[in-house]
């Protein structure tokens, strides 16, 4: 009787343990599905609940050559929770090419990535969606919007070229995100890495960065 009575339970047991894994299933695959969902769709125009990220669109200017890196180590698919700065970094590797860099970026072993780079001739490349991490900023990859710079030698000071399309493209996400020219922060300012190099050397030129970013700011008021 007592052996009977265990199988029977043994028995009963089995389909309500079945269940509750699959509905464990279920709710895993729920809270994952934005991820896969996000993927699957390269991260483009899918909104979230909860994911209701500060940018007035997500589509970058006619300016903005748009060549999205591969989801993989360095663009993972993820969203930002919010945009709060703009973080302008430099390449420190003189004479490359906003080509290179994102090639560079599209390599599967490469763990880095920005959302943008500015070439020598002012050229912009988007690599990264502007609702999605970049890999670029350390612990602010999660709320902020990255931007790596060319420049033409190891003083990595930006030609004029470079310099005008990043005060024209800093100024434009800072509208897009509700930012002013005060958010806008250099790598330095996040873990004191000597980035963007020439902006850390001379105080007064990320000074005047800010001023001219401020300027272009005025024709979207
Ligand atoms: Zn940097």
């Amino acid at each position: 009787m007592t052996t009977g009575i265990k199988k029977r339970g043994k028995r009963k047991l089995r389909p309500i343990a079945k269940i509750i894994m699959v509905l464990c299933v279920a709710v895993l695959a729920v809270f994952s599905a934005p991820s896969v969902i996000d993927i699957l769709s390269g991260g483009k125009g899918i909104e979230f609940i909860g994911k209701d990220i500060n940018l007035k669109t997500t589509q970058a200017p006619d300016y903005v050559d748009v060549q999205l890196i591969n989801i993989g180590l360095a663009r993972t698919g993820k969203k930002l929770s919010s945009v709060e700065n703009i973080v302008v970094h430099y390449t420190g590797n003189p004479g490359t090419s906003a080509q290179n860099n994102r090639d560079y970026f599209n390599k599967l072993s490469t763990t880095v990535c920005s959302h943008f780079v500015i070439g020598l001739g002012g050229e912009v490349i988007q690599c990264v969606p502007l609702d999605e991490k970049s890999a670029a900023s350390n612990h602010r990859n999660i709320d902020t919007v990255s931007i790596e710079v060319c420049h033409p030698d190891e003083s990595g000071k930006f030609n004029e070229n470079t310099y005008n399309s990043l005060v024209k493209l800093t100024a434009w996400l800072c509208d897009n995100s509700g930012l002013k020219e005060t958010d806008v922060i250099r790598h330095f300012d996040v873990t004191g890495k000597e980035c963007p190099k020439y902006f850390v050397d001379n105080p007064k030129e990320w000074e005047n960065f800010k001023n001219d970013v401020k300027e272009k700011l005025k024709k979207y008021k």
